[in-house]
């Protein structure tokens, strides 16, 4: 069966990146009937934290990206990693190596100063017929895993093509990081990332291995290391950055990365979902497709070899398509969490509110926006008093007011008729009455029908509201 993988670190946010990378691993496993494993890389210790894995689950799960396995832990799986790695040494395919790091530092000056390009020189590198220095007292070695000298490692990868690198280029690399200083002998410390996503990789039967092109240098070592472990090859596809409209790799610097900023903003899953998919993939000129479509579109190919831009515009107008085929019951409980955070207690018709303004909002946030209107006075400008509150209209919105107030129902087709006879009283067109009303009313002059507007309000409130000036 098809096995795919995300294997964050949780160093962070889940990352846009991370996350259209985990959206394309699980589509390829979901379209071949597969599984998609969650794996998190917590070896990085010093940088890891519980809070980040959880933030990275949240994300995962909002985006609706359901796993088969996991998480799995990196740093539950220690014994294994020691295990792989003593049985590479066994086997001649690694070795301890005790360089200290000033020792590498004075490897990697000497090499500069020559003018060579930087790398270990395989000092305690065994080889037939050679002596190896003396272990040193008080060192805490590190394992190297044996690099092949010569050759090519190549490989088809799934976005890029045809790569091919020469065993030259590459040196011996750490595998296993030293132990604790005062650590007892043959203790092995934590493996670094390029052999513990091999031996995950090897024992989580992972056949397709989509991630970010910053990995792309990696792919030789784990190549290696996959053969000198007997284990068969995943197919690898490295998918190109993001980049800001600065043309530089989407970054913290440049605005929100983390998926949890956009749900914060106001951002639909399903819609985040839709962008994330196209940018850096294409269905002929399909742009709005639910996630099963994906799934059935989602085979591999039609992958961008270049770099994807990040366009904020283009997102908000997928959200603003979403948002519109919403329900609006659901919309009601997104606006009602957004206007929670900002201390503002949901209006009665929340559901009707959404109705009547998902047509031009773009996020949940500016249906909030909307909301809070109707639960909260909102000062007009001077501006737009002074423009639209004319000498004209003073007599009018008196008697509007009045009108209203003798209702007997609040409904649209009542506020019409009490607007078409104030109209006419006083010889004025909807515009001239209408727009004021919303100024009053809303804060500014410009709203859906104002009938179905002033409809939602509790008349007292819009009585009230009308007789402010
Ligand atoms: N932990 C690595 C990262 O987040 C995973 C890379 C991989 O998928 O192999 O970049």
């Amino acid at each position: 069966p098809i096995r795919t993988r995300i294997a964050p670190s949780p160093t962070g946010f889940l990352h846009l990146g991370t996350a259209r990378t985990a959206l394309y691993s699980w589509a390829y496993a979901k379209h071949h009937g597969g599984q998609f494993v969650l794996r998190i890389e917590d070896t990085d210790v010093a940088r890891s934290s519980q809070d980040s894995v959880e933030q990275i689950l949240a994300s995962m799960h909002w985006l609706g990206l359901d796993y088969d396995e996991g998480p799995i832990y990196q740093m539950q799986r220690l014994e294994r990693y020691h295990a792989v790695a003593q049985q590479l040494i066994a086997a001649g395919r690694a070795y301890y190596c005790y360089c200290t790091p000033q020792e590498l530092d004075e490897m990697r000056e000497g090499q500069k100063a020559r003018g060579e390009k930087t790398r270990y020189d395989g000092r305690w590198r065994p080889e037939p017929g050679k002596t190896l220095p003396a272990v040193p007292a008080g060192v805490q070695p590190v394992v190297r895993f044996k690099n092949p000298l010569e050759g090519d490692v190549s490989w088809q990868d799934l976005v890029k093509g045809t790569i091919t690198i020469n065993n030259r280029e590459i040196d011996d690399l750490i595998i296993i990081r030293p132990p604790a200083a005062d650590a007892p002998a043959g203790t092995l410390g934590v493996p670094t990332y390029n052999f513990a996503v091999v031996v995950d990789d090897w024992d989580m039967s992972i056949t397709h291995v989509f991630r970010g092109d910053e990995h792309i240098n990696n792919t030789p070592w784990q190549i290696n290391i996959f053969e000198a472990l007997g284990a068969r090859l995943p197919a690898f596809g490295h998918i190109p950055v993001i980049l800001g409209d600065d043309g530089l790799k989407l970054s913290k610097r440049r605005g929100a990365v983390s998926v949890t900023a956009y749900e914060e903003q106001g951002y639909l899953p399903e819609a985040m979902l839709n962008y994330l998919a196209r940018l850096g993939w294409s269905h002929g000129d399909d742009e709005l497709f639910s996630p099963e479509q994906l799934v059935a579109w989602f085979d591999g190919s039609h992958l961008s070899k270049s770099p994807a831009q990040w366009d904020p515009a283009k997102l908000e107008w997928v959200n603003a398509q979403y948002i519109k085929r919403a329900d609006d019951q659901r919309l009601a409980s997104l606006v009602q969490a957004q206007l929670a955070k900002r201390g503002v207690a949901a209006p009665a018709r929340l559901e009707a509110i959404c109705a009547l303004y998902k047509d031009r909002c773009a996020t949940t946030v500016a249906l909030a926006d909307w909301a809070s209107v109707y639960a909260t006075q909102v000062q007009p400008s001077q501006d737009d008093l002074a423009q639209h509150l004319t000498e004209l209209a003073k007599p009018a919105l008196a008697s509007l007011a009045a009108r209203f107030e003798s209702l007997a129902q609040w409904t649209r087709a009542d506020i019409a008729a009490a607007f078409k006879e104030t109209l006419s009283e006083h010889g004025l067109k909807m515009p001239q009455l209408a727009v004021p009303v919303r100024v009053l009313v809303c804060g500014c002059a410009q709203t859906p029908s104002v009938d179905a507007v002033l409809e939602l309000f509790d008349k007292e409130i819009v009585v009230k509201r009308l007789r402010q000036q």
